[in-house]
């Protein structure tokens, strides 16, 4: 058994028959975080997704100046 209780997958898993789904239709590029509700494609039953946004970071030292 799973210690969490929701699962976090960089795919939509449908918590019904555990189809995956891309989620490019359904977020709005700009929003960090927030939730909608889907139909899965295969059985569908409705659900509801919650996102989140991850910054991720790499410095490098500029290359202009001597
Ligand atoms: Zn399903």
């Amino acid at each position: 058994m799973s210690k969490k209780e929701t699962e976090t997958t960089d795919i939509i898993k449908c918590p019904h028959c555990n189809h995956l789904m891309e989620y490019v239709d359904y977020i709005v590029f700009g929003d960090m975080s927030g939730e909608f509700e889907m139909e899965c494609e295969k059985c569908k039953k409705r659900f509801n997704v919650e996102f989140y946004s991850i910054y991720y970071f790499a410095s490098n030292k500029l290359e202009i100046g001597e």
